[in-house]
C-alpha cells in the first residue's frame, strides 16, 4: 500500500475529539486519515484554532480500467477472486463504479443459465466483464446484482 505523510490543519476542537481515539478516522475529511502522531506546535502548545497534525494518508485500494485508468472498483468490494472470465481469471465484486451496463442477455455459463449484461468502462468503453442480472439456480442466486471484472482488464491502483 502506498503511504504518504501529509501535514494538515484541523480546527482544534475537531482535532481534540479525534485524538480521544487515535485509531479513529475522520470521515468529515472525506479521506481516510489514520493518525500516526500528533505534533505540538513549536512552543509545545496547541494553538487556539489549529494544530499541525502529522497524519498517514491511507487511500482506498482501487482497481482501474487497464486501458484508461478510470477507477472501476474497490478492493474492499471483492467477494471472490476465483471466478472464470472469458479470458482467464476474473473477480466477483459486490459493486462497480464508473461503468456502463449493456443490454441483458441469457448466457449459459459453467454454473448454469444466467441473465447477464456486459459491463463497459464509462470513459473508454472497454468491455471489462459482466453483471449478473439474474441467476436461475438457487445456489447461484447470490451473484445477482454483482459484477464480474476480468483480471486481465483491471489494474491495481494505490496499493
Ligand atoms: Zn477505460
Amino acid at each position: 500500500m502506498k503511504k504518504q505523510t501529509n501535514t494538515i490543519f484541523l480546527p482544534f476542537l475537531k482535532l481534540e475529539k479525534a485524538l480521544e481515539n487515535p485509531n479513529n478516522t475522520l470521515s468529515s475529511l472525506s479521506l481516510n486519515f489514520r493518525f500516526s502522531s500528533a505534533r505540538r506546535t513549536q512552543h509545545g502548545k496547541f494553538s487556539s484554532w489549529s494544530c499541525v497534525l502529522m497524519a498517514e494518508l491511507v487511500g482506498p485500494r482501487l482497481y482501474s480500467c487497464c486501458n484508461c485508468r478510470n477507477h472501476v472498483a474497490l478492493h474492499d468490494d471483492v467477494i471472490s477472486k476465483a471466478f472464470q472470465g472469458r479470458n482467464g481469471r476474473a473477480f466477483l465484486f459486490s459493486h462497480a463504479m464508473n461503468v456502463m451496463v449493456g443490454a441483458k442477455e441469457d448466457r449459459q455459463l459453467m454454473t448454469g443459465l444466467h441473465t447477464v449484461a456486459d459491463v463497459y468502462c464509462s470513459d473508454c468503453r472497454e468491455v471489462l466483464g459482466w453483471k449478473y442480472e439474474r441467476a436461475y439456480e438457487e445456489t447461484q442466486k447470490y451473484k445477482e446484482g454483482k459484477f464480474i471484472l476480468e483480471k486481465s482488464k483491471i489494474v491495481k491502483e494505490n496499493w
